[in-house]
């Protein structure tokens, strides 16, 4: 490329004549069995081309022509392609970036390669523009637009040579274009068996991805290509003597290892280079004596070899009686080596060779004289049945994309389409501080596939993800343990201080100007008064508690004065009535009604004359009662313990006809800062945005905190649950309103149980 990149720049060559040039080295590159017919059909393709792309500079700089004229050199030098996909290539940007339509080409070229032009154009659509690539769609569209496998063979060969030209596009660009590379196209490659084609595309990411780590390998493979050459020498030169002294001919070489796959070594087996490369492997591709003989020839070299080295026992692989589902075929063993260490031998014929490294295509070039086009017709029948059936093979195609041949990382979509890399077993909160640690703040959840999830789900490669996220959002500590990335980690402890340290000062101030106020000095005698009151371990807990309001200082002035005769129980903002199971309550109990209208700045206090104050209220999980909810209390006979119950719980109700005596009176205050755990169940007619819909409803309301939320659809009908922290009833009802109102919802109740 360097070379014709040269003409271009130095003298502004006539475009036609370096065309025409590059033509020609086409031509030749084609096999013998291209035919005078099919030299005019490409030489129509290719007049075409040069006159639609006329004018057209690549970001290179060179003319447009030089691409398709590559893409068409790949389709078949590379991977064995005839004259049809030659002329396809040639035309494959034609409609997507010229003027010519697709009727064009049919007339011009007949509905066969109209029909794969439009399936180039569609697919590239697919690949370049929106890009929301899950591995399913993956497949479904590779299904619907190809009808033809050669537009997929096509496709690979212009990312090919996209992937080989890269360096003349922007550095944002290239790292796209090489994630989708290692994502899809490189595994896409794998399956169909082009090895070659394959390994180019990984190694080519690697270099843009991690220029690095790519460069470090690359330049420690050099420094090791010596010592290597040698050991191949020693443990091959007995091999050689052998297959010679039996007529065998035959190559022997080391097996090269693609920087790719060491990387990838490396990384999901966590050891260094040395270790990874030192592990040899030898290939062996000789010339059968004839095709019927092949199988019974590689035994025979298998029989050799093992008479010199001794071979690890289960270490056969047998891929000629049963080949790979991509067409692979070999004959594979480890044995000991010289020098102690094992040998990974691979015995193949130069037909199995060539499958190995180009795909079934190179199949029909051993099928004899009849060979044409239409054996590989036959192939890509293959190939399509392959991926239509469900079977195991077309399940072990969708895990090679889902898996993505890594194991170290990840790949996952925004929902442009932009692709991010993270660390296996990251969660949708790693993936929201990868986008910003702003977005990481304020996350409240996630969809995944458009499925709502919670922050510590786990990602999958393939993925598409988007965070949903609220202002009000607060960082919670737990959140270090549902993240794996530095990233991540880091920002959420930075984020903790800083909130912890803020709220400390704030609460301090809070402090010193009501105590200020009230004309007490803040000495460490007024601390420890007011400490032990809010029920508080230390400074740092009481001013964090009172600088996020949950202590409010309203009665900082009694707690000054220590009367300790007027305590009030105080849990979850709840007041009730204290009493003991020895002396009954003066009064019949009192059961809350509708009516009555709460004073909620001086509550009512029933109290028994008893300063015992060693209750345990419990709030009942039968019915779950929140602030505003009319309640009861029941106090367990001998016990410390009072249950509080809604006051038409049918468990209390029971409670009061039976045990009437351990019914005590209970209200609550009106602490608005203390949330309580209220549970709402929903359901609706699916549609696209119902669940940011509702959780954006919920994020709209000031006073409500979402725990948990869980919507699941099945066969156009949404279920979900909603888990949420809320002040008191009002406030749950609005809400409940709210989401009612929403197109598509249709009940939302109110659940009983919560849970743990
Ligand atoms: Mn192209």
């Amino acid at each position: 490329m360097s070379s014709s990149k040269s003409i271009v720049k130095d003298k502004i060559v006539d475009e036609d004549a370096y065309a025409e040039e590059l033509y020609n080295d086409l031509i030749s590159s084609c096999s013998k069995h291209v035919k005078v017919k099919d030299i005019k059909l490409i030489r129509k393709a290719f007049d075409l081309a040069k006159e639609s792309h006329k004018g057209v500079k690549r970001k290179s700089g060179e003319p447009y022509i030089v691409h398709p004229i590559a893409v068409a050199k790949i389709v078949t030098s590379e991977i064995g392609l005839g004259a049809v996909s030659i002329a396809c290539a040639l035309l494959h940007d034609v409609v997507e970036d010229t003027e010519y339509t697709l009727e064009d080409i049919d007339h011009l070229f007949g509905e066969k390669i109209a029909s794969i032009i439009d399936g180039l154009t569609k697919i590239s659509g697919v690949f370049d523009k929106h890009s929301s690539l899950q591995a399913e769609n993956f497949r479904k569209m590779l299904l619907t637009l190809s009808d033809d496998v050669r537009v997929i063979l096509i496709k690979l060969a212009d990312r090919l040579h996209n992937m080989r030209t890269l360096d003349s596009m922007p550095p944002n660009k290239q790292l796209k274009i090489a994630g989708e590379t290692t994502y899809l196209y490189a595994p896409l490659a794998h399956r169909l068996g082009l090895y070659a084609i394959k390994s180019e595309l990984e190694d080519l990411s690697l270099k843009y991805r991690h220029p690095k780590v790519f460069d470090e390998i690359l330049n420690k493979i050099k420094d090791n290509e010596k010592k290597r050459q040698q050991e191949i020498n020693r443990f091959s030169l007995p091999i050689i003597e052998k297959l010679e002294k039996h007529n065998i001919e035959f190559d022997i070489s080391g097996r090269p290892k693609s920087i790719f796959s060491i990387w990838n070594k490396m990384q999901s087996k966590n050891i260094p280079f040395e270790e990874v490369y030192d592990l040899m492997a030898i290939r062996i591709v000789f010339t059968p004596v004839s095709r019927e003989v092949e199988k019974a020839q590689c035994w025979q070299i298998y029989s050799l070899i093992t008479d010199i080295y001794t071979p690890k026992p289960d270490r056969i692989r047998d891929w000629i009686s049963s080949p790979k589902a991509n067409g692979y075929e070999a004959l594979h063993t480890t044995v000991m080596g010289p020098n102690g260490k094992w040998v990974e031998v691979q015995i193949r014929s130069q037909r199995m060779d060539e499958i190995a490294e180009r795909g079934f295509a190179a199949h029909w070039k051993y099928k004899g004289e009849n060979s044409s086009e239409s054996e590989l017709d036959k192939w890509i029948k293959k190939i399509r049945l392959m991926l239509e059936n469900p079977n195991s093979d077309a399940l072990e195609f969708l895990d090679e994309f889902k898996m993505n041949l890594f194991s170290a990382e990840i790949m996952v979509f925004t929902p442009k389409g932009d692709l991010k890399t993270l660390p296996k077993n990251s969660t949708t909160l790693d993936f929201a501080y990868e986008i910003h640690s702003e977005i990481g703040n304020k996350a409240i959840g996630a969809k995944v596939n458009h499925k709502l999830v919670p922050l510590n789900h786990i990602l999958r490669s393939g993925d598409q993800v988007e965070i949903i996220t609220s202002n009000k959002q607060k960082i919670q500590k737990e959140w270090l343990s549902h993240v794996k990335t530095a990233k991540a980690k880091t920002s959420i402890t930075d984020a903790i201080k800083a909130e912890t340290k803020d709220r400390i000062q704030k609460g301090k101030s809070i402090l010193e100007t009501k105590l200020k106020n009230l004309k007490v000095h803040p000495s460490g005698r007024v601390l420890r008064k007011i400490i032990p009151a809010y029920e508080v371990v230390n400074k740092d807990e009481l001013y964090s508690k009172i600088g996020s309001g949950i202590i409010k200082l309203d009665d900082l002035k009694k707690i000054l004065k220590k009367n300790t005769k007027n305590k009030i129980i105080r849990y979850w903002g709840l007041q009730i009535a204290k009493t003991t199971s020895s002396s009954k309550p003066k009064k019949e109990p009192q059961i809350p009604k509708k009516t009555d209208k709460f004073n909620y700045k001086d509550p009512v206090i029933i109290r028994d004359g008893s300063d015992e104050e060693n209750y345990n209220v419990k709030i009942s999980q039968c019915c779950n009662p929140i602030p505003g909810d009319e309640v009861i209390g029941y106090k367990k006979p001998e016990s410390d313990t009072v249950f509080i119950h809604k006051a038409k719980c049918p468990t209390a109700i029971k409670l009061m006809s039976s045990e009437g005596n351990y019914i005590v009176p209970a209200r609550w205050t009106s602490q608005k800062y203390l949330s309580s755990l209220a549970k709402l169940t929903l359901n609706g007619i699916d549609r696209i945005g119902i669940a940011s819909d509702i959780t954006s409803v919920i994020s709209n309301e000031l006073t409500v905190n979402i725990r948990k939320i869980f919507i699941e659809t099945h066969d156009g009908i949404f279920e979900g649950e909603l888990e949420l922290y809320v002040h008191n009833v009002t406030d749950l009802n609005n809400l409940i309103m709210n989401i009612s109102k929403l197109k598509g919802v249709n009940s939302v109740k109110r659940s009983e149980e919560i849970s743990k």
